[in-house]
């Protein structure tokens, strides 16, 4: 048994009839990455920056950005590493970068929108990822994208700083850019985002809350978190469908992607990368083994046609034996 389970580190993650799926880690600093390592991650789906600055009692300056985003691209020896740009605002504040008071935080001034105003903070971060993508597989992606301008805005901002290092004799790497799609009117235009992004990660914990108008960590309605509601499934099909009509990759980093009643239709669905915390990692592994991507594809369609969360849920549950 736990032999078993030492070879599940280092095994391809396949499902049963022979399907290669990405299994990644989601980290929060580079503490984490010991644990990625050793849970046999095949990369890092989700860096979330923030703690950079939130560890911090002053803006962090590009060198200190800069060796900490080279430590993660070196220790995982050119597997990807997803490094999402800063996403504060909302419930996570910065002392020295007073935000103003909002009604509705979690629709305000956050994540992108913060560092598409502030792009000396935003250029800092990306002449950070820019040096640091010599020493690995380092991608980017931008966090909270409502709008394409927004992500051409930020692509643009990218190129800049790209461009000046590079007149300026340095290095960089071959970088891909990335959205999260965690805004509904993103995720229903993932068709027409898919032709201008490198990758698109699916961001769940936001996505079902923006797209239910619920708050799962208001006890008064987080009946109305629905992982599997058909309405959001049938976002993140669409999400998935358009990525690969245009060859892109198609991820998720929300806790959803580990999620085990999920897994079976995401993977009937097709999702190429599996972003979740390191201990969800073999585990999640051990369940690909055991499942035939044709049958779970076949469950997604009457999933898909299904009308409540808890449908699906006992839909899954029921087929659990019969998709293996
Ligand atoms: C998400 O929204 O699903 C996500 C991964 O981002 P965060 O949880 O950091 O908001
Ligand atoms: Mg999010």
């Amino acid at each position: 048994q736990k032999d078993e389970w030492e070879k599940l580190k280092t095994a391809e993650t396949l499902s049963k009839d022979g399907v290669h799926h990405t299994i990644a880690a989601n980290i929060g600093t580079p503490q984490d990455i010991q644990a990625v390592l050793d849970n046999g991650a095949e990369g890092i789906g989700l860096f979330r920056s923030e703690f950079l600055y939130m560890n911090s009692a002053e803006l962090p300056t590009e060198d200190e950005q800069f060796e900490a985003y080279k430590s993660a691209v070196s220790k995982l020896d050119n597997k990807p590493v997803v490094v999402r740009t800063m996403d504060v605002g909302g419930d996570k504040k910065l002392p020295y970068l007073p935000l103003p008071a909002e009604m509705n935080p979690f629709m305000g001034y956050r994540a992108i929108r913060i560092s598409l105003d502030r792009d000396d903070i935003f250029r800092t971060q990306l002449r950070a990822l820019l040096r640091a993508s010599n020493f690995g597989n380092l991608w980017i992606m931008f966090p909270m994208i409502a709008t394409l301008d927004e992500f051409r805005a930020a692509k643009a901002i990218y190129n800049e700083e790209r461009q000046k290092l590079i007149d300026a004799g340095q290095k960089v790497g071959d970088i891909k850019l990335g959205i999260m799609i965690e805004i509904p009117a993103a995720a229903v235009l993932a068709d027409q985002f898919a032709k201008e992004v490198d990758f698109m990660s699916i961001g769940t914990n936001d996505l079902i809350g923006y797209s239910m108008a619920a708050d799962r960590t208001n006890e008064r309605v987080s009946y109305l978190y629905q992982p599997y509601n058909p309405a959001i499934l049938r976002l993140i099909k669409h999400v998935v469908d358009s990525a690969h009509k245009e060859g892109k990759v198609a991820a998720m980093c929300g806790e959803m992607a580990g999620d085990q009643i999920a897994v079976p239709l995401l993977l009937g669905m097709g999702l190429d990368e599996f972003s979740m915390s390191a201990t969800s990692i073999l585990k999640t592994r051990l369940l690909f083994k055991e499942l035939d991507s044709k049958k779970a594809a076949k469950l997604v369609e009457k999933a898909l046609q299904a009308q409540t969360n808890d449908e699906v849920k006992n839909m899954v549950e029921e087929a659990m034996d019969s998709l293996k």
